[in-house]
């Protein structure tokens, strides 16, 4: 015969998980933080600094304006005189 029945085993599982419930304490407060920001999608445009900006057009080879016949960085669809005279033009269009 056994001495210990199933029914007193379970009362004492109980207590034991009443003791557990009591004593465990809940957290007073839940502190949430925001997660950090990150930018997983590359880098983005990268601006360049002003040596970097003087490199590159050091790189480039001289081209001869055909407009002011001068030796530079541009050529004569974008040449400055080409632009003033451009814009007077669009003005006069616009006045008349
Ligand atoms: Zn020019």
């Amino acid at each position: 015969m056994e001495s210990e029945t199933p029914c007193t085993s379970h009362v004492d599982n109980q207590a034991s998980y009443d003791d557990i419930i009591e004593n465990t304490e809940a957290p007073q407060e839940v502190v949430v933080k925001p997660p950090e920001v990150v930018n997983t999608k590359g880098s983005g445009s990268r601006i360049l600094s002003r040596v970097e900006k003087a490199l590159k057009l050091k790189n480039k080879p001289l081209r001869q304006c055909k407009k002011c016949q001068e030796w530079g960085h541009h050529d004569s669809r974008n040449c400055d005189k080409f632009k003033e005279k451009e814009k007077r033009r669009s003005r006069r269009n616009y006045e008349v």
